[in-house]
């Protein structure tokens, strides 16, 4: 009998190319097969390894690389807030026609897809951890979360948002909150977590961007633009490009982002302003990116992500200490002096943080 497994398998390769040279055609074909899928399961290997040491981040980290196959589960909590209730559709099953549920799916292949191609990270947790969401959580509710083991998305109230699946960058915000989780973790109050803020907020507009496969100078750098309902003033939950201006509604409010230094707001509310102050270092990123050019995630993307997996960074960094490690690892991924490490340096400093 032939191996059920032959991923899983101790035979090395060369053993298996000599089975194929002299073994007889059963033989033969058992160990192509084999050697085709490990060189396919390899080469997605060595690939994230090649870019994990690129990043200056421990290769161990990639060993735990396997199968790179994603597995989401989509549960309907009926407007109730069971986050255990039926599952409505799970990997390999086809559109159940229930929009809410067909969105998360499809936005959590997307990220899944920008975590494991641009970043060789096998899902949240670099582990291949399964991608949990719940739809319609709860009655009209006006917000997405990460529950720090699963997504639950709540419909929206149509007054002041739409069902919030509906946004990629949105699905890609919270799922940055989980790899934020277990890369920082950045605690969650004052800069730090206008940090893990202004991170998952990059995930979202990275993800949206590359799944349009836009320019920074193309892209609008917005976060949730599709979610505002009819007849709010506004054009999204957040502007990186432009913190403050994403929306200004009689209901809503305004956007009270910041954009710079002087202006940051001194608040006991929001945890410290997480999603307030966020918009300076969400600007600092516009800024690298846009000095860069091209594609966001090439350069300014994986300077982040090395930042976030950097053993260095604390838990209470604030945003000058965040800034110091990120032009450090720009020096580290494209050399000292390189034009990347001078963008980081004028990204920081046009927000008024200085390195
Ligand atoms: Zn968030």
């Amino acid at each position: 009998m032939r191996s059920p497994n032959p991923i899983q398998c101790v035979v090395p390769d060369y053993v298996l190319v000599d089975i194929a040279r002299r073994g007889d055609e059963e033989d033969r074909e058992a160990a192509l097969s084999t050697l085709a899928v490990s060189t396919t399961l390899r080469s997605a290997r060595s690939q994230a390894e090649a870019v994990r040491s690129a990043m200056g981040m421990p290769i161990a980290a990639a060993a735990g690389l396997r199968e790179p196959s994603m597995n989401r589960v989509i549960r309907d909590a009926r407007t109730g807030v069971d986050t255990g209730s039926p599952i409505v559709r799970k990997e390999g099953d086809g559109s159940i026609g229930d929009a809410a549920t067909d969105e998360a799916f499809d936005h959590f292949g997307t990220t899944w897809k920008f975590f494991f191609e641009v970043l060789a990270r096998n899902s949240i947790d670099n582990a291949g951890m399964t991608l949990d969401g719940v739809v319609h959580f709860g009655k009209k509710v006006d917000n997405a979360f990460w529950d720090g083991d699963q997504m639950l998305f709540g419909d929206g109230s149509g007054k002041l948002f739409t069902r919030l699946t509906k946004s990629l960058s949105v699905c890609a915000h919270e799922l940055g909150h989980g790899v934020i989780q277990f890369d920082g973790p950045l605690v969650y109050q004052g800069q730090s977590g206008a940090l893990n803020e202004h991170i998952a907020d990059a995930f979202g507009a990275m993800v949206h961007q590359w799944a349009r496969d836009e320019t920074a100078a193309e892209a609008d750098w917005l976060v949730g633009a599709e979610i505002l309902a009819e007849g709010v003033r506004g054009k999204a939950l957040r502007s990186m490009k432009e913190p403050g201006t994403a929306f200004d509604d009689p209901r809503l409010g305004k956007d009270r982002q910041p954009a710079h230094m002087k202006d940051l707001v001194v608040t006991a509310a929001d945890n410290g302003g997480v999603h307030i102050n966020s918009g300076i270092p969400n600007r600092a990123f516009f800024e690298i990116a846009s000095a860069l050019g091209g594609r966001s995630w090439e350069r300014a993307g994986r300077i982040l992500y090395a930042t976030l997996g950097h053993e260095q960074l604390r838990p209470h960094a604030d945003f000058r200490q965040f800034a110091r490690l990120n032009h450090r690892m720009a020096g580290q991924l494209f050399g000292v002096g390189s034009t990347e490490a001078d963008a980081v340096a004028n990204g920081w400093a046009a927000v008024g943080v200085e390195i």
